[in-house]
């Protein structure tokens, strides 16, 4: 089995890349701090705690298991924190992937496949986004993923980096085998705090904004399950090793749900009341966001198996309901 070193192997994304790889036949590593992700979302391979900000446990994960490729997943990922303390969101998404990207280039790994962001485009020009649109970040957050995606070119041309960059839209849904599934702390997603909401463990939902330029007024996303994005990484790997550098790819289901939607999907799916109260319009939030994801569906093959709301609400709906928000690391069945 040809090991994989996936940093942030223990978070919400990470952890589903693992089973995706392993199931595909690699070995995944997790190389995860554990600030954000849970041991107990390791169960395909070896964990590695330690930082990508940190070289020589990186080069003791490197010697220890010799991975033949590096998926990308370690990042801050809350967008208001990354307003509030941008430094932060610089050293650990920049400096942590510069790091990471000079731990590859002396242990003679070339090829990465890394977590990127819609949040690079910022306010986008035209929807749905193709990935040559602009890339003007309104934050912080999705700063430093274009920051981290502009190292790598020098990296390919002077070190023989090959790279490919999957720009995520809104990931949603659980592995659908229950094994894992979504748990931050805090919570600041719309579909587990909906969840949150059905199930009474928060009092409502408040819905930010209802004066967006969209049919019914609340923000527009691209909702995509988690396990397609996972698939997307085995694709991309395959496809690094066979042609090299790959440059980036949309992963996003080509369709807009609104916020409004979410909650009547999430109505439907759970039998039950959604108590929603309507805010303000959340900062920097632009109204709607599609991906034009062409390319993945071309160049990797890439064709979701999950491309309806209503399978990313009923697979995380499944989850929520074992161990969401915050009960998952209390339980045994899970360590
Ligand atoms: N949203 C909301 N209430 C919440 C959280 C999110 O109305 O408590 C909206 C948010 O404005 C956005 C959408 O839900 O339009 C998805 O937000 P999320 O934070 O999940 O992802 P983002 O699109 O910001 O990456």
């Amino acid at each position: 089995m040809k090991p994989i070193l996936v940093t942030g192997g223990a978070g919400y994304i990470g952890s589903h890349v693992c089973k995706a790889l392993a199931l595909a036949g690699y070995l995944p590593v997790a190389f995860d701090s554990l600030e954000m992700g849970h041991a107990w979302a390791v169960r395909w391979g070896p964990l590695e705690r330690g930082n990508i900000l940190d070289r020589a446990r990186l080069d003791a994960a490197f010697a220890a298991h010799r991975p033949h490729a590096v998926v990308h997943c370690a990042a801050y990922a809350y967008v208001a924190e990354s307003v509030a303390d941008p430094g932060r969101y610089i050293r650990n998404n920049v400096a942590g992937t510069l790091t990471l990207l000079e731990a590859m280039r002396d242990n003679g790994v070339p090829d990465l496949v890394f977590s990127s962001s819609c949040a690079t485009y910022g306010e986008p020009q035209t929807v749905p986004i193709p990935e040559s649109a602009p890339q003007n970040p309104v934050n912080p957050y999705g700063r430093s993923k274009l920051m981290s995606e502009q190292m790598f070119p020098a990296f390919a041309a002077v070190h023989g980096l090959r790279w490919a960059s999957l720009r995520y839209f809104n990931a949603a849904g659980a592995d659908p085998q229950g094994e894992i599934g979504e748990e931050h702390d805090p919570e600041t997603h719309l579909l587990p705090l909906v969840l949150d909401a059905a199930s009474g463990r928060r009092p409502a939902i408040t819905v930010f904004g209802t004066d967006h330029a969209t049919p019914d007024g609340t923000c527009v996303r691209d909702y995509v399950h988690v396990a397609d994005l996972a698939s997307a990484h085995v694709a991309a790997l395959g496809a690094l090793a066979a042609q090299g550098t790959l440059g980036a790819f949309n992963l996003g289901n080509e369709t807009g749900h609104s916020v409004r939607q979410v909650i009547d999907t999430v109505s439907a799916v759970t039998g039950r009341d959604v108590p929603v109260v309507l805010g303000e319009r959340r900062q920097g939030d632009p109204p709607v966001l599609i991906a034009d994801s062409t390319r993945a569906r071309n160049e990797l093959a890439w064709r979701p198996r999950f491309p309806e709301l209503a399978d990313m609400v009923r697979t995380a709906w499944a989850w929520h309901r074992r161990y969401g928000s915050g009960t998952a690391g209390n339980c045994e069945e899970l360590k």
